[in-house]
């Protein structure tokens, strides 16, 4: 599946706030947020968040972009989320972030394999790890209660594995995985709730995007 190959900190810019997408780099004072928090391009500086006029679908549209690039999704396959959402009972909303947040690529992240969901996407996609033992290197992948990711015994014996231990231990995961650090697999215990998704986004405003 296709990805967003562009430079990463103008979608920061854009959104006009820090959206996590960098890892380290974004908690040090090299984030573009930090020094430039205005859009990027020739105009930018003159462009200040909410003054003046903002439309009903300006606002609903920055916040479906703010989703999307926060889970790194291109806008076919976030629609293709929607609308599995629409189709699962209870709140549109809430269905697609627990849809979302049970990709394969952001339970790495969650997991605290990777520094950001983009190193996650690439470590999975580079076959390290395997979902009910067997090999999966699907990032879009829809991880179901019952579900065990492990990395591959090849992989663990890498120096990044090697490594992760350390820097996952300092990460807590979220109470819907249960982590085993020491085997560097875990186990999916349940669909996360929206309580549990740390994302700052009101997921109603983009229901209200595609409702339009
Ligand atoms: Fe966004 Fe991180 Fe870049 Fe800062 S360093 S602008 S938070 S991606």
């Amino acid at each position: 599946m296709a990805r967003y190959t562009g430079p990463v900190c103008k979608l920061c810019r854009r959104e006009g706030q820090k959206l996590f997408l960098k890892g380290s780099r974004c908690l040090s004072t090299k984030c573009a947020i930090e020094k430039r928090n205005y859009p990027a391009g020739q105009h930018g500086p003159n462009r200040q968040f909410g003054r003046g006029r903002t439309s009903d679908y300006s606002v609903q549209l920055r916040e479906k972009q703010k989703l999307r690039r926060i889970y790194g999704i291109l806008e076919r396959q976030f629609r293709r989320y929607f609308r599995v959402a629409q189709q699962h009972s209870g709140l549109t909303g809430s269905n697609l972030l627990t849809l979302l947040e049970q990709r394969l690529d952001n339970a790495i992240f969650r997991l605290g394999y990777a520094e950001s969901r983009a190193q996650a996407r690439q470590l999975v996609q580079h076959g390290h790890f395997n979902v009910n033992g067997r090999r999966t290197n699907i990032p879009s992948y829809i991880l179901r209660a019952g579900d065990r990711v492990e990395v591959r015994e090849g992989s663990a014996k890498r120096t990044y594995f090697k490594q992760v231990r350390d820097f996952a231990e300092q990460s807590t995961p979220p109470e819907w995985l249960k982590r085993d650090i020491k085997a560097l697999s875990a186990e999916v215990l349940r669909a996360p709730e929206r309580v549990e998704i740390d994302v700052p986004v009101n997921e109603q405003l983009i229901v209200e995007y595609y409702s339009r």
